[in-house]
């Protein structure tokens, strides 16, 4: 009698041994178990890879499954560094961005920023809008990705078409992932992400980031052109297809994880 009491207990330890969202999920499901968009975007579960699919630090694996809030209470933002600004704001210049320094962003919580920057252009003669609060490496990779590979796939769209801007639905926000307050901090809330939803041109109507899969277009040519292409440029970059929170915009950030590893779906 003893033993069949004990397991209603057993399977309820079992049970709640699984509760966790960590949990790697199936390998018949890959897709799901990449890490998301660091905005508040997918369940927090897909967040958390499959050792195979994804290598990631022990310590980002094991951050959620203990429950630990990644933002602690009123940090000021860490200092600027100085020298590193200056040489990102010379390449900036150099790619014909134009530009202002902001001042620094004090919190809440552990959100703040010592340096973002309004971007008036990522390059000649193309605009950014409305006005943008990021990192000055998040405006450099942004001009780099517009300068090598936007502006060359839109020349490719016709001949009299020109790129004359990006629409962007949010740069800085403080937030976590999912705003979840357990959850990791999200790269919109360090300044590093930037979500692209319109490009702007002269000679051919605005083009929105929306799912074009099988349209067999020049405009889906475009948007999977660029996209793709920002992965060289940023190591995240999410867009229609990725999960249902992404279908109207390309989200890209600079997180940074072990290896260098480069999430690009
Ligand atoms: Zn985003």
């Amino acid at each position: 009698m003893r033993s069949l009491f004990l397991i209603p207990a057993i399977i309820a330890v079992a049970a709640a041994s699984n509760l966790p969202e960590t949990v790697p999920l199936p390998e018949e499901n890959p897709r799901a178990t990449v890490e998301t968009d660091s905005e508040a975007d997918k369940a927090e579960p897909a967040e958390i890879p499959a050792p195979d699919v994804r290598p990631d630090t022990p310590e980002e694996l094991h951050a959620t499954e203990k429950k630990v809030p990644e933002i602690p209470i009123d940090l000021p933002p860490p200092p600027a560094n100085e020298a590193a600004l200056t040489i990102c704001e010379s390449r900036l210049k150099s790619l014909g961005a134009e530009f202002e320094r902001q001042p620094p962003i004090d919190g809440p919580a552990a959100c703040g920023l010592s340096a973002t920057y309004l971007l008036k252009s990522v390059a000649p003669g193309v605009s950014i809008r409305p006005e943008t609060e990021m990192t000055c490496d998040a405006a450099l990779a942004t001009a780099q990705w517009v300068r090598d590979a936007v502006l060359p796939a839109a020349r490719a769209l016709g001949e009299n078409i020109r790129l004359r801007g990006l629409v962007h639905a949010s740069t800085y926000v403080c937030r976590n992932r999912n705003n979840q307050p357990e959850a990791k901090i999200s790269e919109h809330a360090r300044g590093a992400a930037i979500d692209v939803s319109t490009f702007e041109f002269d000679g051919h109507e605005l083009l929105p980031v929306e799912p074009r899969a099988g349209e067999g277009s020049m405009e889906e040519a475009f948007q999977k052109a660029v996209r793709g292409s920002a992965c060289l440029y940023f190591t995240t970059v999410l867009g229609p297809g990725s999960d249902s929170y992404h279908d109207d915009h390309i989200h890209l950030d600079l997180a940074k994880r072990s290896r260098g590893y480069r999430l690009c779906q």
